[in-house]
């Protein structure tokens, strides 16, 4: 399975991807994960990074298009993978097709998750994540059983620098000028699904399965 999962931020792509590959096993490649984890490392990379995505603007499409090239090319990605954020824009889906082809693959799918607009503030205030295992929780949707602790692994729960309403209203509007125009690209290429992200986290990894005919 060579998957692109497309949605606005917020929507549900990070928690259906960990949900897929463990179920599926293949990697999921997230750039905001990649990138977030160079900012911690304190690269050079990181560090320019992390200006962009401060205000919640795009990080550089050649920062970007560096990391996922080398992902791409690693072992554990020869059998499928699931792309995560990525591509943002039509120049990244561009040189991804072009990478693609390069490597001899070809993606399978795009699968689209819609939310409506006025979910998606709440899902992203809410939002808690596991340092240890990268779990996501929600403390409106789906609290941890103890607060700050992740079930799975007992982890501290973070939350995101830019998980802030107004670097939020930012991203959405990015989302809408640069992400959105990426589901008729993949429309046209005949290759794109797409799937309720509203209703309960499991109901929905079912309706994912099956629009994906898994
Ligand atoms: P979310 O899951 O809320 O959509 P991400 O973790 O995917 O957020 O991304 C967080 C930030 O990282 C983005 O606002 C952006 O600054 C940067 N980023 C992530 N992926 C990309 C990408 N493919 N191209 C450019 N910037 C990216
Ligand atoms: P994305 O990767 O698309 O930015 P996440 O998977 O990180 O989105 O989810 C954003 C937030 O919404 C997280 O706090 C997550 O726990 C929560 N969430 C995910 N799916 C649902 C859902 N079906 N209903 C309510 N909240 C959800
Ligand atoms: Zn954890």
């Amino acid at each position: 399975m060579k998957l692109v999962l497309l949605g606005a931020p917020g929507a549900g792509k990070g928690t259906q991807a960990k949900k897929l590959i463990e179920k599926f096993t293949i990697p999921q490649i997230s750039t905001g994960d990649l990138l977030r984890a160079a900012v911690a490392a304190e690269s050079e990379l990181g560090q320019e990074a992390k200006s962009f995505m401060d205000k919640g603007e795009l990080v550089p499409d050649s920062v970007v298009l560096g990391m996922v090239e080398e992902r791409l090319g690693q072992d554990d990605c020869a059998q499928g993978y699931i792309l995560d954020g990525f591509p943002r824009n039509t120049a990244q889906a561009e040189a991804l097709d072009a990478m693609l082809a390069e490597l001899g693959m070809e993606l399978d799918s795009a699968l689209s998750v819609e939310v409506p607009l006025e979910d998606l503030m709440k899902r992203l205030t809410g939002r808690r994540t596991c340092r240890d295992c990268g779990q996501m929780y929600n403390i409106y949707f789906n609290a941890p059983a103890e607060e700050g602790k992740c079930d799975k692994c007992g982890g501290a729960l973070f939350q995101r620098d830019d998980d802030r309403e107004e670097t939020i209203r930012k991203r959405l509007e990015v989302y809408n000028e640069q992400t959105a125009p990426l589901i008729d690209y993949y429309s046209g290429k005949g290759i794109l699904k797409s799937v309720e992200g509203t209703g309960d986290i499991e109901g929905i990894f079912a309706n994912v399965c099956a629009t994906l005919g898994l």
